[in-house]
């Protein structure tokens, strides 16, 4: 196993120029928001913001030549993988996908440690989401190499709540003051155990819409409690639509759920239509981490406030950033 003290010990001390390997995030694996100091985020924003203007001057740019990520994916991704993947080669790196586990060893019955353990054999860095809650965290502990959580389960996302934070930000300029709602499936949605963690950090209101039986863990809410930041459960979207600056929409996970006919319940319970957006604020950011599934009406999607594909390629950015300073480009 590997702690991360060992991580750091088997930095190369022959970095070509341009590295940096006292960066803060130099060789670290990104598990859970919590890890995260203010001036980390605030780091990673910054350098987000560069890589979007970088981006629109120059499309791509080699500050990561040379360098190759290992995309594994035991569970089904459209933009995350390829947002990872966009991102590396918008670096000048390279990626070895592996999105489809049945066609690799995972098949035959071989375990994370042993499938990581491998392929740091091959790559600088290894973003992975798994089913199982912790997986990241498991894997971390047998790869010298930086591990990025792309997913674990119900457990986190890490890099989407850090995107949904930079398009608040890009969108709205601020998060400190602002009511952000939570709609949905907050019980299995992994993104909002994420950025509800993560918003708790900044001087929000926090609303939690959702059906009775997908209520925000209490663990979550809990932890959150101690931050000191107000939160509220709804049903009802209607009465809290209103006062939010973020209405942030989830999909009923259905691939969670162990009983059908409950699944059957619940979806459908919330679909934001163009009726829903007139009781919105002018001035709000409509988001969701897409996939949808119904739950917000292509009727809406030419609202200047519907920023879930602006999210998207806010992704790209943010992941930018994390590649290049885990890589210790600073
Ligand atoms: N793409 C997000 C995730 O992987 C959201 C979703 O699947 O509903 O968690």
């Amino acid at each position: 196993m590997t702690t991360t003290r060992e991580k750091e010990r088997t930095r190369s001390s022959h970095l070509p120029f341009g590295d940096q390997r006292d960066s803060p995030f130099y060789g670290r694996d990104i598990v859970s928001v919590r890890q995260f100091t203010d001036e980390d985020l605030r780091y990673i924003f910054d350098v987000a913001h560069e890589m979007r203007e970088m981006v629109s001057r120059i499309g791509a740019f080699d500050l990561l030549k040379g360098k190759l990520l290992a995309n594994l994916f035991y569970e089904p991704s459209t933009r995350t993988s390829a947002s990872f993947t966009a991102a590396m080669e918008r670096l000048g790196g390279s990626v070895i996908p592996i999105n489809e586990v049945k066609y690799s060893s995972v098949s035959k019955g071989e375990s994370l440690p042993d499938t990581v353990r491998s392929l740091e054999a091959y790559v600088d860095v290894i973003v992975l989401r798994h089913p199982e809650e912790g997986a990241t965290a498991l894997a971390a502990q047998y790869t010298k190499k930086p591990i990025i959580n792309a997913g674990d389960g119900v457990g986190e996302h890490p890099t989407q709540a850090l995107l949904d934070l930079f398009t608040i930000l890009e969108e709205l300029g601020e998060v400190d003051g602002l009511t952000v709602t939570l709609v949905g499936d907050l019980k299995y949605g992994r993104t909002v155990h994420s950025l509800a963690r993560l918003l708790s950090r900044y001087e929000v209101t926090l609303n939690y819409v959702s059906p009775d039986i997908l209520q925000m863990p209490d663990k979550i809410v809990t932890e959150i409690e101690e931050s000191g930041t107000p939160q509220a459960v709804h049903t009802d979207l209607e009465s809290v639509i209103g006062d939010s600056d973020v209405v942030y929409v989830t999909r009923v996970q259905k691939e969670r759920f162990e009983n059908p006919a409950d699944y059957e319940k619940v979806a459908g319970a919330y679909v934001i239509s163009p009726e829903t957006m007139k009781l919105a604020k002018e001035r709000m950011a409509l988001m969701h981490p897409l996939p949808r599934v119904n739950e917000i009406s292509i009727d809406v999607d030419d609202d200047p406030r519907a920023a879930y594909f602006r999210q998207m390629e806010y992704g790209m950015y943010v992941r930018m950033a994390l590649l290049a300073l885990v890589l210790g480009k600073a």
